[in-house]
């Protein structure tokens, strides 16, 4: 198996949203003046396994439009097709994506990519509700054209700390597990490497290991109690399994999958 990190470009997120205040500040700081975040990367990931390329996420393009939150700065060079170059590979060589949720960092490069693309179940269903219908007008936020992914259903047995999870791989070792939060739909990748780790793609679950230590919910989850939870089952994961943890926006992310490095 190898797992190569693709960066399509960076994004800098208000401090509003990393370290929110608690009660109703929370989300109306996003919307005041603040201080802003370093770039922070936009990753997604390409998962080679079982002669299928899997990609975990399809990251930005320059289509991207900032919201009072999130500034994002992508090349036409940076999109997809130039990520995977990048790695020595390329969109012909895709079998698969599997889409972690809905943001357009982790959708918009939908449009270069013909292998088809599954979401899941619950991330379908929130897209299609009212209020984030409403939200995506407000921020103009549209789904990608290209955006028409097949429904994961996550109604597999329990992996490892998670209740329930969907094989991803005909030997199971690559499976997707419910991380609820930051959407209520948002899933991430585990990865069981050659060396019996595993590799955690956690998307949007937090932006940052400290995150994650932290059990701090972003400014953005729908519900901080359902997030918290989340990043409790993860750390009860990583207790029971060394786990290499990736977020999509951790700057360090990239070199933690280079020096396999776990949570401890
Ligand atoms: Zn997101
Ligand atoms: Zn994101």
């Amino acid at each position: 198996m190898r797992i190569h990190a693709l960066r399509t470009g960076s994004v800098r997120l208000k401090h509003a949203f990393l370290y929110p205040h608690r009660g109703v500040r929370r989300q109306l700081d996003l919307f005041l003046p603040g201080p802003w975040s370093d770039p922070m990367p936009i990753h997604c990931w390409a998962v080679e396994h079982e002669r299928r390329l899997l990609l975990i996420d399809t990251g930005e393009s320059v289509a991207a439009r900032n919201v009072p939150f999130a500034r994002f700065e992508v090349e036409p060079e940076q999109e997809l097709p130039g990520a995977l170059a990048a790695a020595g590979l390329s969109l012909e060589d895709v079998s698969e994506v599997v889409l972690t949720h809905h943001h357009g960092d982790h959708v918009d490069g939908l449009t270069h990519v013909r292998a088809p693309a599954r979401i899941s179940e619950a991330e379908l269903r929130f897209i299609a509700m009212r209020f984030p219908r409403f939200m995506r007008r407000v921020l103009r936020q549209p789904l990608p054209a290209a955006f028409a992914p097949q429904p994961l259903s996550l109604d597999g047995p329990p992996f490892g700390a998670f209740a329930r999870s969907a094989p991803l791989s005909e030997d199971r070792r690559v499976v997707a597990v419910p991380t609820s939060g930051h959407t209520p739909g948002h899933i991430s990748v585990i990865c069981v490497d050659d060396e019996g780790r595993h590799v955690m793609l956690a998307g949007d679950a937090t932006d940052s290991l400290e995150q994650l230590h932290a059990r701090r919910a972003d400014a953005i989850a729908p519900d901080p109690g359902v997030y918290v939870q989340t990043l409790e089952t993860i750390l009860a994961h990583c207790a029971q399994h060394p786990t290499v943890y990736l977020p999509s926006h951790d700057p360090e992310s990239a070199q933690r999958l280079a020096a396999s490095v776990t949570v401890g």
